[in-house]
């Protein structure tokens, strides 16, 4: 049961989770246009070291909380696999798109 980035992501990519992740399941890409960061399901081993790390919450623990991004994930991983890493953005930028928030 991987982790799972959810739509909060798509046009935000804070890039915070890579970092923390210790066997280097994130894959950045580009999704209808817009930034996003995937987990690939097959690399994930649920250690939760990415979770809180996002500043908009966009990461959930199971793929119950958001089938359809879980979905999503598991079909951009391969897909983003080769593509560079992604620029960090600071903590404190403001969310580009409405409705998300910072939560930490
Ligand atoms: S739960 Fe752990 S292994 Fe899975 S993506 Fe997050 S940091 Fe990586």
């Amino acid at each position: 049961m991987p982790h799972v980035v959810t739509e909060k992501c798509l046009g935000e990519r804070y890039a915070h989770c890579a970092e923390v992740c210790p066997v280097e399941a994130f894959r950045p890409g580009t999704h209808n246009g817009e930034p996003l960061m995937v987990i690939d399901p097959e690399v994930c081993i649920d250690c939760g070291a990415c979770l809180p790390e996002c500043p908009i919450g966009a990461i959930v623990g199971s793929v119950d909380e958001n089938p359809e991004w879980a979905k999503t994930n598991a079909e951009l991983a391969p897909k983003f696999k080769d593509n560079p890493k992604a620029e960090k953005r600071p903590g404190n930028d403001p969310p580009r798109k409405p409705g998300n928030q910072l939560v930490k």
